[in-house]
């Protein structure tokens, strides 16, 4: 050990090389390295384990207390030596008395020395074991230590005083004599003079504490003052240190000790204490520490910062208390810049005697005296934290407004109305309108695109001049493609970084648009409906009835009286009055009917007759409807009921007109089995008559040849009715629709008359006649048969004059034949149609009165009608119609 150690700052200066053992093998005193935080010996020089008879392995696992026994001066040891070792840790170099125990438990006396040891970032203690058992040792030792005192000396600039106050005799060496501007050759007497330099205001401090420590009741071994000389009108201060050697008494033989003159340091310090006071009022927490970075001052702004006072954190380590961290940084690069730079400025978060987090904007400072010696340094911290907790929230609360900005679903944009420019614009604005971003913004007069009716535009202008805000406006756009967009736009004036922007947000509501639209439409088709069907409700005539089941009320509307042949006022309806209307024969499975809805089945459908207060019988068709609550119980049923007695009889009239078609088919069928079975008989009869006229004529008498002649002719004349009736029987048997020009027909029927013709003169006027569709043979026998009536019926000596004409009508063609001849009497009009009718004899006219029967059937076949017009004497005028 070459020097010693007698201040922090000195002790600074040690390099860590110390600890290297063959620098500490050549010392004869025992050493150790004790950790405090780890409570272990952590090196030793070379002498330590034979002192402790014990292996270095053993020793490097053993706390300081192990070696030592469990109470020492009648004290527990563990707390004698713990604050030995807090006052070694703050700079004090304690050395006092001890007693230490080898491995065989023997009790070792000695004497212990013990300092701060580097690396000061951790916490050290050096020390150092004089064993006192042993006078001869303790005399080498205390050489030694002269020796080592006086290098001490030299190396520290200390002064030095040996102080024996049992026989009154103080050395000093030269340096003390300077110190205390004493002449070295001078007889005063140093402990006079010594306490008589003492400042004043600390003399009887120093002379107390003086007194204390020699006490023999005191065990005292060191002593440790600081204090002020003022010699000369000049003031310094002091720091001195010492030994104190006790005889058995306990009375202090000898006080060895050296005086240190501090005033450098204790300016620097009273600099950093001024300048630390010139910033006391600050807000901001101002402190100074040492090299060490040790507290040193603490403004009231950093009490209240970090809730330590003053008196707290005073020789404390900044860093144990703040806990610092520096954001982006690690402490070793702040310090390096720190010391590079002479001063470091930068935000760290700290933490405060709470515990609580604190930002912090910290300015620190390299204080240096005036040789430029780096003497501690001053920081400013500033507390940041509110602004930093805001700008936090800012910085969450702004990318939370732009997530909800860009991924909105309605359009949005941030306008600056000023000079018309959109700063920025959603993805949903630029998908919708289809601009793409660079074509909005940041274009200045170009406010939004052109798909904005620049009235819709000039007002909206307006509204943010008068109001600042849109709220609620509907508006259609255009989109880039020219398509129809509604919108209602919001806009909100928003201040970001001092600018007066608005943030516009459009809702599209063009879907919902076309809904509205198209629900007017289905509206206004509903309302159409619903008046078409009230319309085609009262039209058609269809009654509509409402029974609530649960009040057993009934509703009529004003057609179900007209249907019922009543008045409204007249009569009150019930269940009763509907079932006494309903025809008793149609009761029951009406009711049936009812039940049927009741027990579930949706709907019925029925028909009943009812009986008007005239009694007359209607038919009503009825359909029943049943609604059900909740449950399923039925609590209303509703039906309609119209008239359907026309289309009853319609019905009848068209079963019975199929049994009338049926007995005319059978009765052509008879007609025709009857007429042809006739015929074979009938031929016999004639050609047996004609036999029996032709061979016995001459062998019968006159009467007899007479009778003959009427079988003939009767038999010829049946011929004649049979074949006239199996004729009408064929009619429409082959029928086939063809086109008949009926011009050519008529020629036809003419050339077949033509002998009649002739014989009677007969005139023919013949109008235009036109193409129809027909059945030809059948037609051909129509306009014969009446062609050969108009010349069969003439007048005697009146050549026969015929008409014939076609007259277009609205769905047919009516003909007409019309002759000058005998004409019918009215009577029998009707009658002349009926086959076999006559109205004249076979003498007077020929014929079988089958003709018009023959006409009839055809133009019936046609579905056309046959009538005739005619007054006795006057000629006939007979019509038909063809359909087209
Ligand atoms: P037929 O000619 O064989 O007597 P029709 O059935 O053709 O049988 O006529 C029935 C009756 O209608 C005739 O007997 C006749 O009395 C009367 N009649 C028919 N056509 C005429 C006519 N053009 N003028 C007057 N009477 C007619």
């Amino acid at each position: 050990m070459e020097k010693w150690p007698t201040t922090p700052d000195l002790a600074s200066v040690i390099p860590d090389s110390v600890l290297s053992s063959n620098r500490l093998s050549h010392i004869p005193e025992i050493e150790l390295v004790f950790d405090t935080d780890l409570e272990k010996i952590i090196d030793f020089n070379l002498q330590a384990p034979d002192f402790f008879s014990i292996s270095r392995e053993k020793l490097l696992s053993q706390t300081f207390l192990d070696l030592s026994p469990k109470k020492v001066h009648g004290q527990e040891s563990a707390s004698l030596i713990q604050i030995h070792i807090s006052d070694a840790l703050q700079g004090g170099n304690p050395s006092f008395s001890w007693m230490l125990q080898d491995s065989a438990s023997a009790t070792i006396r000695c004497n212990l020395r013990m300092f701060r040891f580097p690396p000061y970032s951790r916490q050290l203690i050096k020390i150092i074991i004089t064993d006192l058992t042993d006078q001869r040792q303790f005399e080498t030792d205390t050489v030694i230590n002269e020796e080592r005192l006086t290098l001490a000396l030299l190396a520290t600039e200390s002064a030095c005083f040996d102080w024996q106050p049992l026989i009154g005799k103080a050395v000093w060496d030269e340096r003390m004599h300077e110190l205390f501007d004493l002449d070295p050759d001078s007889e005063v007497d140093r402990g006079e003079h010594f306490f008589q330099s003492i400042h004043p205001d600390d003399r009887g401090r120093v002379q107390q504490n003086s007194t204390e420590n020699t006490d023999p009741s005191n065990q005292a071994r060191t002593f440790k003052e600081e204090y002020r000389i003022s010699l000369n009108g000049k003031m310094r201060h002091i720091l001195m240190n010492g030994l104190l050697f006790r005889n058995e008494k306990g009375e202090v033989e000898r006080g060895i000790g050296t005086c240190q003159d501090i005033s450098e340091r204790k300016q620097a310090e009273e600099k950093l204490r001024f300048q630390a006071a010139l910033l006391e009022n600050v807000s901001d927490a101002v402190f100074s520490t040492n090299n060490e970075f040790r507290i040193t001052t603490w403004n009231q702004a950093a009490e209240e910062l970090y809730g330590w006072r003053t008196d707290e954190v005073i020789g404390k380590v900044l860093q144990d208390l703040v806990k610092p961290t520096y954001p982006d940084k690690s402490r070793e690069q702040v310090l390096s810049e720190f010391r590079k730079q002479g001063s470091w400025k930068g935000e760290i978060i700290t933490q405060n005697k709470a515990k609580e987090k604190l930002h912090i904007y910290a300015s620190a400072q390299v204080l240096r005296d005036e040789a430029g010696t780096p003497i501690g340094g001053i920081a400013i911290h500033t507390n940041i934290t509110e602004r930093k907790q805001t700008e936090i929230a800012l910085r969450d609360s702004e990318e939370k407004f732009s997530k909800a900005f860009q991924h909105n679903a309605n359009l949005m944009a941030l306008a600056d109305f000023e000079s018309m420019t959109i700063l920025d614009v959603n993805t949903a604005y630029c998908k919708r309108i289809g601009y793409a971003r660079e074509e909005l913004l940041n274009i200045p007069g170009k406010l939004g695109f052109e798909g904005v009716d620049p009235n819709v535009r000039q007002h909206i202008m307006q509204v943010i001049k008068t109001e600042g805000r849109i709220i609620d406006f509907e508006a259609l756009i255009l989109n880039k493609l020219g398509e129809k967009i509604h919108i209602i736009l919001f806009i909100e004036p928003l201040k970001i970084h001092g600018r007066n922007l608005h943030i516009c947000t459009c809702v599209d509501i063009t879907d919902r648009k076309l809904a509205e639209e198209k629900f007017l439409e289905t509206q206004k088709e509903l309302i159409n409906i619903t008046e078409r069907y009230q319309l085609s409700i009262q039209s058609s005539q269809v009654g509509i009835w409402d029974w609530d089941m649960l009040t057993n009320k009934f509703v009529w509307d004003d057609t179900m009286y007209k249907l019922y042949g009543l008045e409204k006022e007249e009569v009150e309806i019930t269940y009763e009055t509907w079932s006494s209307l309903t025809h008793p024969d149609d009761l029951a499975e009406a009711e049936a009917g009812l039940k049927d809805v009741l027990s579930g089945k949706d709907e019925i459908q029925s028909e009943v007759r009812i009986i008007w207060p005239d009694t007359s019988i209607r038919n009503i068709r009825t359909k029943v409807i049943l609604q059900r609550d909740d449950q399923g119980n039925p609590i209303r049923m509703i039906g309609t009921n119209w008239d359907i007695t026309k289309e009853k009889e319609i019905e009848q009239a068209k079963i019975r007109a199929g049994k009338l078609e049926q007995k005319n088919k059978e009765l052509e069928q008879f007609a025709y089995l009857a007429s042809h079975d006739l015929k074979e008989p009938l031929r016999t009869v004639i050609s047996f008559s004609s036999l029996l006229k032709r061979r016995y004529e001459k062998a019968l008498d006159e009467d007899a040849n007479t009778y003959i002649n009427f079988i003939h002719q009767a038999a010829n004349r049946m011929n004649q009715l049979v074949k006239g009736l199996l004729d009408y029987s064929r009619i429409g048997r082959n029928k086939q629709l063809i086109p008949i020009e009926c011009a050519n027909l008529i020629q036809l029927v003419l050339n077949d008359l033509n002998a009649q013709i002739v014989e009677t003169e007969a005139q023919f006027d013949i109008t235009k006649l036109p193409l129809i569709q027909g059945y030809g043979t059948e037609l051909r026998v129509l306009f014969q048969n009446m062609i050969s009536n108009a010349i069969k019926f003439r007048k005697p000596d009146f050549p026969p004059k015929i008409q014939i004409s076609a007259k277009r009508k609205k769905e047919h063609w009516e003909f007409c034949i019309s002759d000058n001849g005998i004409g019918i009497d009215a009577t029998y009009l009707a009658k002349i149609f009926v086959i076999f009718q006559r109205l004249h004899t076979i003498d007077e006219y020929e014929g079988t009165g089958i003709g018009l029967a023959h006409c009839q059937k055809i133009v019936d076949l046609h579905d056309g009608k046959i009538w005739v017009e005619s007054q006795l004497g006057e000629g006939s005028s007979f019509y038909f119609t063809i359909p087209d």
